[in-house]
């Protein structure tokens, strides 16, 4: 779930167990800020708070899989999130021989609410604070950027991406567990600590 701290989960697991990361939302992000046809429309959709076109997000993981090219394991964050996404989303894994598990960070939607609404966003090398982060610049060796807010972390887009979520990502949450293929972990406690519950239910040592 949006604010459950995923984005930073899986850089946890890129610089501590040598995966990829395929972050959805930064790039999204990335074709919104192109200045083309499709990044305006692709920044009004991600603005208002609502998914992106299933074939414009296969796309860019298509893409992003025939680059990676090896045997690198792969997180991808943020997807898949309805059912469409999922179907096409396993198709693909089975073309290129992965087989994907799905993890939920859990948080309660009130959580959710608070922290998206104060969280920021480094300008430069984009990564995200928490609310609680005691400075305006961000703390990535050598980029010391501006923090700000995120364009769809208002309040109108907070709410709607949140309702996606229920109406759209829960039903595939269901569906995962009832696959047997769902790790679940609280995403409640501090970031060192969702770190060790997610490293021991991966079975890292
Ligand atoms: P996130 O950074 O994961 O909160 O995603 C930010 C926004 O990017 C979402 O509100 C959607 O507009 C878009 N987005 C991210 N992942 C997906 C996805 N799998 N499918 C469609 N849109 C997505």
């Amino acid at each position: 779930m949006q604010g459950s701290g995923k984005g930073t989960q899986g850089k946890y697991l890129a610089e501590n167990f040598g995966y990829k990361i395929f972050d959805t939302g930064s790039a999204l992000r990335g074709i919104a800020d192109e200045g083309s046809d499709l990044g305006e429309k692709v920044k009004g959709i991600m603005n208002r708070g609502e998914l992106v076109p299933t074939e414009v997000v296969m796309e860019v993981i298509e893409d992003f899989i025939h680059k990676s090219g090896d045997e690198t394991p792969i997180v991808f964050d943020g997807l898949p999130r309805n059912t469409e996404q999922k179907e096409q989303f396993e198709q693909l894994m089975n073309k290129v021989n992965k087989r994907p598990i799905a993890i939920l960070i859990d948080i309660s939607r009130d959580l959710a609410e608070t922290r998206l609404l104060i969280r920021k966003i480094c300008t430069q090398c984009k990564k995200i604070f928490p609310g609680d982060y005691g400075s305006d610049t961000c703390d990535e060796e050598n980029c010391n950027g501006n923090l700000e807010t995120r364009s769809d972390d208002n309040p109108e887009a907070i709410e709607k991406r949140l309702d996606v979520f229920f109406e759209h990502t829960q039903p595939i949450i269901d569906q995962y567990k009832n696959e047997d293929n769902l790790l679940v972990i609280d995403g409640k406690p501090s970031i060192p600590e969702v770190s060790e519950l997610l490293k021991n239910k991966l079975s890292f040592t």
